[in-house]
């Protein structure tokens, strides 16, 4: 697959289904409702139902197409084994109560009575299967446990976006056990997304990375260096580049075994790599920190940097303003904690600004997009992705394994324009 260009992203969706590959048929949708939740026991609920409102269009399509449903999802890290705490039954109920629609919840989706009540099950009902994750066998992609799985379904339905960069049995295993095997509603989104930003960006092309640390994303930043007119560097990430250029940065966050290849970047790419020009700097993360802003060689001994200073944000956000495509991961400081958010809103304000001005513009990853929503902006740029280790497996060419499972589509040129 030309993952480089993203032409192999396109695939099958639910809209090519034939009547007779769908109408009656028992459709298992792997689904993300990896969600947050509060409470004890039974009163255990949902705090943010973002991820489950997701998966509401692909299943009314498919109740609309007369499918019987089965939906499959993780939440959490139980590794293997069953905790109570990490059930999806709070998330049945959720479901039910968005649907209007009665959630049949199967606890124990392996015991010969769900099986039946699967086999049994008529167009238009609706199953969720508890938490895959209790199985050791999910995330080993064990042979014999996706085939368990794929015993629920006669075709696939791939709609957990945030989980397609991982190789396991719900997301691989079981598609190779189902026909026909297509993207979801949101799948289809999101891959749509970012072929546009890799398969014909218009130029300038801009990423804006931040977040904490750099291990697991270094290459993220290689691979957007050799792609982008430029790439801005901000967040705690961004102090391992600094400490590269030999500057002095106090009490920061710094990965010291990362500076030799972060050396090495700026060797390689100078014009493409924006760092920090000034800083905000705190002894401590606090609300009532004595907060300054310093010019990056000056970060007194025992500070830390926690936000891009002013100059900073006026130069990101010149190059942000006259770009025609950016793709943006990370924030800029501890943007939960004012006012080390200041960096953080201020860019997204950029990035919004830019979208109205006609830009492509991505928004990718937990923090970036709680960062929009904090400044009120989710709306507001041309997509919020809902994966955010897939998002940077992609933008750096890396070849999605949930992706390429599924049947692939006439390709055919994405909207955009050509670079
Ligand atoms: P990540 O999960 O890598 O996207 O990182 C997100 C986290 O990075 C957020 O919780 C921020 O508070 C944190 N962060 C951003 N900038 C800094 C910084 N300069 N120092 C320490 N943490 C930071």
């Amino acid at each position: 697959m030309s993952a480089e260009s993203g032409a192999g992203l396109a695939r099958r969706t639910l809209a090519s289904l034939r009547p007779e590959e769908v109408e009656g048929r028992r459709a298992l949708v792997r689904v993300d409702f990896n969600v947050p939740l509060e409470g004890e026991g039974a009163s255990r609920r949902v705090t943010s139902d973002t991820r489950i409102r997701g998966a509401v269009p692909t299943i009314r399509a498919l109740l609309a197409r007369s499918a019987v449903i089965i939906l499959a999802s993780h939440l959490g890290r139980p590794r293997g084994t069953r905790v109570p705490q990490l059930s999806l039954k709070p998330v049945a109920e959720r479901l039910e109560a968005l649907l209007e629609r009665r959630i049949a919840f199967l606890a124990e989706p392996f015991d010969e009575r769900s099986q039946r009540l699967v086999r049994d099950a008529q167009p238009g009902e609706i199953h969720l299967l508890e938490n895959l994750r209790f199985e050791p066998g999910e995330t080993a992609n064990d042979a014999g446990f996706a085939r368990r799985l794929a015993a629920f379904g006669e075709l696939f339905v791939q709609d957990a976006f945030g989980t397609v960069h991982r190789a396991h049995a719900s997301t691989v295993g079981v598609a190779e056990h189902l026909h026909p095997r297509v993207a979801g509603l949101l799948l289809e989104r999101e891959l749509a997304s970012f072929r546009r930003l890799l398969e014909s960006p218009q130029a300038p092309f801009v990423a804006v990375l931040g977040g904490a640390k750099i291990a697991g994303k270094l290459e993220t930043v290689t691979g957007l260096a050799r792609r982008c007119d430029r790439v801005c560097l901000g967040g705690g990430m961004a102090n391992t580049f600094l400490a590269a250029r030999g500057l002095e940065v106090g009490d920061s966050l710094v990965e010291r075994d990362r500076i030799p290849e972060a050396e090495q970047l700026l060797a390689e790419r100078p014009e493409a790599l924006l760092l920090p020009e000034d800083v905000v700097v705190a002894r401590e993360i606090g609300p009532d920190a004595e907060a300054r802003v310093v010019p990056v060689d000056r970060v007194p001994v025992g500070w830390k940097i926690l936000d891009i200073g002013p100059a900073t944000v006026h130069a990101f956000g010149r190059v942000i303003s006259s770009a025609r495509t950016v793709f943006w991961n990370g924030p800029m400081g501890v943007f939960e904690t004012p006012p080390f958010d200041a960096g953080t809103r201020a860019i997204a304000e950029h990035l919004t600004g830019a979208t109205e001005a006609g830009a492509y513009t991505i928004a990718g990853g937990g923090d970036s997009v709680a960062a929009l929503e904090q400044s009120g902006r989710a709306g507001a740029v041309s997509h919020v992705s809902t994966g955010g280790g897939a998002a940077l497996e992609l933008v750096t060419g890396a070849i999605l394994p949930g992706v390429v499972v599924l049947d692939p589509a006439e390709v055919e040129p994405v909207a955009g324009g050509a670079r």
